[in-house]
């Protein structure tokens, strides 16, 4: 059995320094321990809070908690976990791997923002995510299909070049992005420079594929969307098959084969002759099990 201990509290600059302590107490004092911490995301009564932390500040936190896990990471079988997408890139930099992967894709993993991630309310407004409040459309009037392959904001999410300053230009961009919500907050722009990213030297992104221009139809959208599935499954499905076989069955059942799940979708063509929904369904297969 599992015990999995989850705290939140507002990681504002008056308390951001509580959370390593907590983090060691929790550990000394469970016998089954998982931790994971995220950013908060002022919006709603959390606009209200005023001071949030800054990338320093966030560094901190990094620092000390990846001394941390790694310290006892291996004397323990007490899990370690952090939920920021920019932390695998952290732990990529602190331990000098280079990403394990060409940039010959848009997207291999990171926020899931315009690609496998979308909000639906109980009214039907559809948001990018759960933490962006902008209305894309309604489901009582608009196809799904329409509202994300048709919204001029996802297809800037699906573009993420056209993220200002950092992530825009960033090698890292395509297994991170930041948090566009959290930039969204805090500045009115989803696509300004994600001001907690730990990553100071940079070097400049360049796409070696072909990207739609934004006003293309919603054929070529979906085409570009399915292209990038291919290879975002591509690249994630062998810790995936081996870590969850239910997950390669259910990927079986979509794709039908006689090969190797794996080897099947790396290689075939039949990827593009998925529907919208089943590319959709099995992107999002991939990215809930990451
Ligand atoms: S610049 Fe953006 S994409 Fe690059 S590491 Fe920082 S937050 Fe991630």
């Amino acid at each position: 059995m599992e015990i999995i201990a989850i705290y939140t509290e507002k990681n504002s600059d008056s308390n951001y320094d509580q959370l390593i302590p907590l983090c060691k107490y929790l550990y000394s004092e469970l016998d089954s321990f998982s931790f994971a911490y995220d950013f908060v995301v002022p919006i709603g009564n959390a606009s209200q809070t005023g001071s949030y932390i800054d990338a320093k500040q966030a560094t901190q936190i990094l620092d000390e908690y990846y001394i941390f896990s790694k310290e006892h990471s291996l004397v323990s079988k007490k899990t370690f976990n952090l939920k920021p997408s920019h932390y695998n890139i952290y732990e990529n930099m602190k331990a000098q791997t280079p990403l394990k992967t060409s940039y010959n894709y848009p997207m291999i993993s990171g926020c899931h923002i315009g690609w496998t991630s979308i909000c639906i309310l109980h009214n039907g407004d559809v948001l990018p995510c759960r933490r962006l409040p902008v209305v894309l459309g309604n489901l009582k009037h608009d196809s799904f299909e329409d509202i994300f392959l048709g919204s001029e904001l996802l297809r800037k999410f699906r573009r993420f070049f056209t993220y200002q300053e950092k992530c825009g230009t960033c090698e890292y961009g395509i297994a991170c992005r930041g948090c566009p919500a959290i930039s969204y907050a805090r500045t009115d722009d989803c696509f300004s420079s994600f001001e907690l990213c730990t990553h100071s030297s940079l070097t400049e992104y360049k796409p070696d594929i072909q990207i739609p221009e934004i006003d293309c139809s919603n054929e070529e959208e979906m085409e570009y969307f399915k292209s990038s599935m291919k290879s975002f499954v591509a690249l994630n499905h062998y810790k995936i098959f081996s870590l969850f076989p239910e997950i390669a069955n259910q990927a079986k059942k979509i794709i039908s084969t006689t090969k190797s799940q794996g080897s099947y979708i790396q290689t075939t063509d039949e990827f593009n002759k998925l529907t919208f929904d089943e590319a959709y369904c099995l992107g999002n297969l991939f990215a809930a099990r990451r």
